[in-house]
């Protein structure tokens, strides 16, 4: 069986005969994707699941990472959090290390593709090297209210691009270029999300001294102040008062973010007294994260802002109850009461995981609810379609793509 049939019995056969329609369309295309790190985060993530199965379809596909030293990502991690709505102070100094890198990243990343697909703001001053091939700007980040100064800087970029794709509809701005609306995804086949033997659980449980004896409440992000895991902490408090439980925090760090040590020992601070708080630092390990929310009773993701939130899907899909903040793409996930419940503060959070963990019939049927959504919205087979056809439609000016 090839890698592409093994997505049939989850998502039927005419999802998977539709992706071979649209990659045969594409022969002769060459894909190009760039981004700023080829592990750590949600872009890095799907990309690494994405770019084998094009090419399984056939469609000609390369994926290349620009480079960039500490500087230049303490300046796109500033970008970041400003792009987000979180005030930041950016001076001159900092879009010239932005620039520089940049013009060193210009000079070295060979752009060949006939479509190149740029993600996210780090490498988006390669439109510079624009010839006569297509330019797609992908934003993973929610730039609905965003810091005005980043803003005005990228945008001289990005009106030179075909066109720029955005997770959700409220993430959109008013652009002179068209727009199109894509949601990630995960992939179900993945060591992140496939199903695991029981003992291998049991073991990663055992690896990080985690007693299975209460129930485990996981929120599973790099630490970045915007996961808010100071702020899950003080909720999980709240809970301890009623109901006795653990806590499992764990992260690792992107190699483009350099904030991470900070907010880390932040955290431990916070946690060191209570012996029920699990802060792990995990090292990149698909198959130890999968173990870790699979043996979660609810899975948190309290983000004071977020882009997508594939960690939310991720729990989804494994039939988890989850607690989220109603923050960028989480409630396209999660209808409150549905298929998880939704928050907007600790309080909020405290008493959604009360309500879980005192109603586990409850909590089951909203995490059920929850996977069968995630099956129909936001499985990788979904994400690659909609590629396909966005490429196809670089190609059709602003007519139908007729199949
Ligand atoms: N992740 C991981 N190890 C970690 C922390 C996060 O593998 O220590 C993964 C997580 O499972 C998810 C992705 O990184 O697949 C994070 O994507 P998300 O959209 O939740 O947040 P981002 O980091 O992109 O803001």
């Amino acid at each position: 069986m090839t890698r592409l049939e093994e997505y049939t019995p989850i998502v039927g056969q005419s999802v998977i005969d539709d992706l071979r329609l649209l990659a045969e369309r594409l022969q002769g295309k060459l894909i190009q994707h760039i981004n700023s790190t080829a592990v750590g985060g949600g872009v890095a993530e799907i990309l690494n699941r994405m770019v084998p199965l094009l090419k399984e379809l056939g469609v000609a596909t390369r994926w290349d990472v620009i480079k960039g030293g500490e500087q230049f990502f303490s300046v796109t991690k500033k970008f970041h959090n400003a792009l987000h709505g979180r005030p930041e102070e950016l001076n001159r100094h900092d879009f010239d290390v932005f620039k520089e890198t940049s013009a060193k990243n210009i000079e070295e990343v060979d752009t060949c593709g006939d479509i190149v697909f740029v993600h996210d703001p780090q490498p988006i001053m390669l439109i510079e090297k624009r010839r006569d091939n297509k330019w797609l700007w992908r934003c993973h980040i929610d730039v609905s209210n965003p810091e005005q100064q980043v803003w005005d800087f990228l945008m001289d970029f990005l009106v030179r691009y075909d066109s720029a794709v955005f997770s959700a509809p409220s993430f959109s701005r008013k652009l002179p270029i068209r727009q199109f609306l894509i949601a990630p995804s995960i992939d179900p086949l993945s060591d992140k999300n496939k199903e695991l033997p029981p003992e291998y659980i049991d073991a990663v449980l055992k690896k990080y001294a985690i007693p299975a004896d209460k129930p485990i409440i996981t929120q599973i992000s790099r630490f970045d102040r915007l996961k808010d895991p100071l702020g899950v902490i003080a909720a999980y408090q709240k809970v301890k008062r009623y109901i006795d439980c653990r806590l499992v925090l764990a992260g690792g760090g992107a190699a483009d973010d350099p904030e991470g040590v900070q907010v880390l020992a932040e955290v431990q601070e916070k946690a060191k007294h209570d012996e029920n708080i699990h802060v792990l630092l995990l090292a990149q390990n698909d198959l130890e994260v999968n173990a870790l929310q699979r043996a979660s009773t609810i899975i948190m993701q309290k983000s004071l802002k977020e882009g997508f939130g594939l960690t939310v899907s991720e729990a989804l899909w494994k039939g988890k109850p989850v607690v989220a903040s109603n923050v960028g793409g989480i409630p396209l996930q999660i209808k409150h009461k549905y298929s998880g419940l939704l928050c907007h503060s600790i309080d909020g959070a405290a008493f959604a995981l009360k309500q879980m963990l005192n109603s586990p019939e409850y909590a089951k049927k909203m995490g059920e609810n929850g996977r069968e959504h995630i099956r129909n919205n936001f499985l990788l087979t979904r994400h690659l379609r909609d590629y396909m056809l966005l490429f196809l439609s670089l190609y059709h000016g602003e007519d139908v793509v007729n199949l």
